[in-house]
């Protein structure tokens, strides 16, 4: 077959609005990302979510019927704990603001969590629900006394139920006001968790919703991105980023996998769109054009690709 999965032995899969929302799988990526599977095409399930487990991470997934076990989960806490055992000697005490599962990364990779400054040589910072001023300033004392600091990813929001909260980045921030310091980071947009994720000799896509971490991440790791509207990102947001995060391939969903994604029957000339196909299609046109946001439409398919867009 000569659509988008035959061109790749790997998908590098964000979770939160690529896999599922909230409790809920998102819509047609359960079926694809199993049809990857029967064709020998392996997903790597990665997140910057650095609070839970790779276990749970994988139960998770499982409840909803993807093909996961612990070994296919890359999370920001086992990237952040190996980018600091690349850099202390064994045994070396890291102050661990986060999560015991943050903690546990630590110690798998030799290392010595510890909950103060006192001895540190190093500090990960990962989202915890229970972070308050007192770890912080533990962490403030420890990167002061010239401690490595990582930060595990440097979201600024964390989705929930009740919208976007304080995400890890926005901790992080109190941290760098408070030393002058900037942290080393692991999770998307930064490349070090996608590479973990990608095997040398693979043909490995990136795919996500959001083009600010996964598409910018996969761009900086050297990979081919898909963007999936499921999440996040918008057909607008795309039009209007910037080089770094423009995406190789454009979904409406995971179904994209099993097609040949091409501008269909589109042509974008002086900033109009005319032509038909489906609303994602002209979206690529419009991209492939340099297009920005300020489209016009010439013909009535065109108007409501448009509006199917959010661009009318
Ligand atoms: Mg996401």
């Amino acid at each position: 077959m000569s659509d988008l999965l035959s061109r790749f032995d790997a998908l590098l899969a964000d979770l939160d609005g690529t896999l599922y929302a909230g409790k809920e799988a998102v819509p047609g990526a359960v079926a694809a990302v199993r049809a990857a599977a029967e064709r020998g095409v392996r997903t790597a399930y990665v997140t910057n979510n650095a609070s839970r487990r790779p276990a749970d991470v994988a139960a998770h997934l499982v409840e909803l019927g993807y093909p996961a076990t612990t070994e296919d989960v890359r999370t920001s806490s086992q990237a952040g704990a190996a980018m600091l055992a690349a850099q202390l000697p064994a045994g070396a005490k890291v102050l661990v603001l986060g999560t015991d599962a943050l903690a546990d990364e630590v110690a798998l990779r030799g290392l010595t969590p510890v909950r103060e400054a006192a001895g540190a040589v190093a500090v990960v910072h990962g989202h915890s629900p229970d972070t308050g001023w007192r770890q912080l300033a533990e962490a403030t004392l420890a990167i002061r006394n010239g401690a490595v600091w990582v930060a595990t990813n440097v979201d600024p929001t964390l989705p929930t139920e009740r919208g976007p909260m304080p995400g890890n980045g926005s901790m992080v921030r109190v941290v760098q006001t408070a030393t002058g310091m900037d942290p080393q980071v692991a999770g998307k947009p930064a490349p070090a968790l996608i590479l973990q994720a990608h095997r040398d000799g693979e043909r490995s896509l990136v795919v996500g919703d959001r083009l600010d971490t996964d598409i910018e991440g996969g761009n900086a790791a050297g990979l081919p991105t898909l963007l999936v509207l499921t999440g996040v990102s918008t057909p607008r947001d795309v039009l209007e980023a910037p080089e770094r995060q423009r995406p190789t391939y454009i979904g409406a969903d995971l179904g994209v996998l099993s097609e040949d994604p091409g501008p269909e029957g589109w042509r974008v000339s002086d900033g109009v769109l005319s032509g038909e196909g489906s609303p994602v299609a002209a979206l690529r046109a419009l991209l492939a054009a340099g297009s920005g946001p300020d489209v016009r439409a010439d013909g009535d398919q065109a108007v409501h690709a448009l509006e199917a867009l959010g661009l009318g």
